[in-house]
This record gives C-alpha cells, sequence and structure tokens, in this order.
C-alpha cells in the first residue's frame, strides 16, 4: 500500500509497529538514523535489531528506539495509535478535542488530552534565524488578541496559578495575550503569547522577528509608537477606521478568528501554558493550507509534522506541575 491519503488508509496503515517505526524514522532522520550520544560521526552508524525493534550504537554500545528525544519518547502508548491521532489533529480544520480521540483511538479521555499536547508541540515550526518581511516585500501586519474565559468561572486554585502565571490578578485582564505576525506575501503567521502588552514585550518580538526596513501595519496602540525607528510604519487608528488601502491588520484578524473557533467549546479557562500549544496547532494550520501556488494535503501536512518530532519533549511534570512517570 502506498503511503496513506485518508483518516481511514493512515489507521490501517499503521496498525503495524515496523511500519510505523519505518515512518517515524524516515521523517526525523532523513540521512539514516544515528545515535544520540555520538552525533555527527558517521562511523558510528548504528545497526538495527529487529528482535529488539532497536538501534544499536557501534561507537558507544548504546541502544535506542525511534522514540528517543521525540515528542514520544518515555510513552507507554504505542507508535499504532500516535501516529492516527497526529493524522487526525493535522486532518482537522478546526482542531481535534481529546473526547474524540479518546473514541477513535481507543485511549482514555486523559491520555488523549495529554497526547494532543505532545503532538501540538512537534507542529511548532523552528524559526531561529529567520524573519519576515524585506525592504520590497508587502509588509507584515503586526496585532494582539486576548483570548480565554473569564476569570471569575475558574476554580479558585486555578484561579489562583492562573494570576501568578500571567502577572494579573482577575477581571477582563486576566485574558491570556497572543502576539501574531503575518507575513503578506509569503501568507506566514508566526503568533505566540506574551507576558503582557508593554513596549518592550511587543516591541522585542517584532525586532526579533521581521527584517528591518519592511513596511509594518498595526493599529495605533502605543506599544507600537517607536516602530518607525526600523520599519515604514503605517498605522491604522482602530478607533475612527479599521481599513484606509492597504494599511489594516485584516490578514492577521482572518488568523484570529481560526484561532478562536478552534479553541471553542475545547476551552472554558485558558492558561497560557496550554495556550501556547494550541497557539502552535493553528500557527501550523494556517502556514500549511492548501493554496494555488502550493496544494498541500494532509498527507503532506502529516509527514511535515513527523519530521518535527524530534528534539522535543513535554513531560508529565511540565504539562501538570506534578511529579510522577508519564502515564500517557
Ligand atoms: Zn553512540
Amino acid at each position: 500500500m502506498d503511503s496513506p491519503k485518508t483518516l481511514l488508509q493512515a489507521i490501517q496503515y499503521f496498525t503495524d509497529e515496523q511500519v510505523c517505526i519505518d515512518a517515524v524514522a524516515a521523517m526525523r532522520w532523513p540521512n539514516g538514523p544515528h545515535c544520540p550520544d555520538c552525533l555527527g560521526d558517521a562511523a558510528t552508524k548504528p545497526y538495527y535489531i529487529k528482535t529488539q525493534k532497536r538501534w544499536k550504537c557501534r561507537n558507544c554500545r548504546r541502544q535506542f528506539s525511534v522514540k528517543v528525544e521525540t515528542i514520544f519518547e518515555d510513552s507507554p502508548v504505542p507508535l499504532q495509535k500516535w501516529l492516527p491521532c497526529l493524522w487526525m489533529l493535522i486532518s482537522c480544520k478546526n482542531g481535534v478535542s481529546s473526547h474524540e480521540i479518546h473514541r477513535a483511538i481507543g485511549v482514555s479521555q486523559k491520555t488523549a488530552w495529554f497526547m494532543l499536547h505532545r503532538l501540538r508541540l512537534a507542529l511548532k515550526t523552528g524559526t531561529l534565524g529567520t524573519k519576515l518581511g524585506g525592504k520590497e516585500s508587502g509588509g507584515v501586519e503586526v496585532d494582539e488578541t486576548f483570548v480565554g474565559g473569564k476569570v471569575k468561572n475558574m476554580h479558585r486554585d486555578r484561579r489562583e496559578r492562573f494570576a501568578a502565571q500571567s502577572g494579573h490578578t482577575g477581571g477582563a485582564t486576566g485574558k491570556t495575550i497572543v502576539l501574531g505576525m503575518l507575513d503578506r506575501d509569503a501568507r506566514q503567521v508566526r503568533a505566540q503569547v506574551v507576558p503582557n502588552v508593554k513596549r518592550e514585550v511587543l516591541q522585542t518580538e517584532v525586532l526579533e522577528n521581521v527584517k528591518f526596513g519592511t513596511k509594518v501595519f498595526t493599529d495605533n496602540a502605543v506599544p507600537y509608537d517607536k516602530l518607525h525607528w526600523r520599519y515604514v510604519h503605517e498605522v491604522v487608528n482602530h478607533a475612527e477606521e479599521y481599513v484606509r488601502g492597504q494599511v489594516h491588520t485584516n490578514g492577521l484578524e482572518n488568523f484570529w478568528s481560526l484561532l478562536k473557533r478552534g479553541l471553542k467549546g475545547t476551552y472554558v479557562a485558558v492558561e497560557p501554558f496550554h495556550l501556547e500549544r494550541y497557539v502552535d496547532e493553528q500557527v501550523f494550520r494556517f502556514n500549511n493550507r492548501a493554496t494555488k501556488d502550493n496544494p498541500l494535503n494532509d498527507s503532506d501536512r502529516f509527514l511535515l509534522a513527523l519530521s518535527q518530532v524530534a528534539n522535543k519533549r513535554l513531560t508529565y511534570k511540565e504539562l501538570t506541575g506534578k511529579d510522577g512517570t508519564t502515564p500517557f
């Protein structure tokens, strides 16, 4: 069977553990498997022990599985469940809930919740060293949005934890802030949770993510008032107008509505740490949607996500703040 094209095919295709191992290995090690301890040394080319489903390093003698140093590491859930779960996550337009995964994959709802958080981490695309825009480009929209339920509806301990994390003490300010940047030409979004909307925070993000000299479109919020030092800064005053010719942030508005639609129903009280993962998921979906020039399909998106599973970990402790072995 060729590589799967639909969810049904994916579930059938990934029923065999060796098929799963081969698929993950091919995507995370495009140049062949290598020992996590002896990086880059071609002479240490490990060999596969079929009965153990593990590789062994010729140099340090370490044995390792395909899950080593990936989001799947130390998980007792077999890849035969992880991979269809990933397929569901990337193929659903607005995302998928842990309840749906629980029913479709046959894991507990709690396990499904943890799995989804780890898989979202794989969707996070590294952007280190690359910047949006450019002097000749169509420009970059920058805007921030507030996400989350009302703090007063949270349980008390959750509210306190939330306040400690966000530095807010309740009311409307208890919402989580997400900053977004959209490269209009490339149709690529970057978005992340930020601790506040102070100039220092927002401006630093723009400086780190947008090339100097780019046309930058924002609203007239104070945090953006120094951007003209490095950029061609175009401002739309949202109190008076939403669009002035090319000066608007409507591209980002589209992204925000996608993000909020995906969150609807899955969230009552949004904690910043978890929201970040949802933002990563929606950024992946937005940046890898099919366009005329780039007709990506579910199979392409699945393989892309699979190529990003390595060098990322999310432990039980990080997710819950509790000690203990990873039960998912
Ligand atoms: Zn080694």
